[in-house]
């Protein structure tokens, strides 16, 4: 489906872990999750055992809200890491969240050309077998 929406990539250089796994878990059952401090309750990204503000290991999981700012964005139109031509242009986006948290997806390509610092929300794919957060114009 070129130039879509689409977003149907296993994130093939992404491993799955025991500590990740609740991220991708939630992703796939619709909902954005991130580690929880519960010392120092401060959500974070990416997951890790510890705490990166305090490093205790006390970690729980939260739903984001879904919104936030973009902080930057990219159009990609030549294809990478052994992926279909077809699956090119798509938009790549890192935005930070309301929880405070700056977390990387891709954005929708007809919101490919929002300006730095415009808020948005999460839209996640309407494959049910996306991997990623997709993020788009509120
Ligand atoms: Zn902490």
């Amino acid at each position: 489906m070129p130039g879509s929406d689409h977003v149907s990539l296993a994130p093939a250089s992404c491993t799955v872990s025991e500590v990740s796994q609740p991220y991708w878990d939630g992703l796939a059952a619709g909902h954005l999750r991130l580690p929880h401090c519960d010392d120092c309750h401060k959500p974070f990204f990416f997951p890790r055992r510890w705490c990166p503000s305090c490093w205790r290991s006390n970690i729980s999981w939260i739903d984001a809200s879904g919104y936030g700012t973009l902080y930057t964005r990219c159009l990609v139109e030549i294809p990478f890491d052994g992926r279909p031509t077809e699956e090119v242009p798509y938009a790549v986006a890192l935005v930070d969240l309301d929880e405070g948290v700056r977390l990387p997806g891709r954005l929708r390509l007809a919101d490919a050309t929002l300006p730095i610092g415009h808020r948005v929300r999460l839209h996640f794919a309407e494959d049910p077998a996306s991997y990623l957060p997709v993020w788009g114009r509120i």
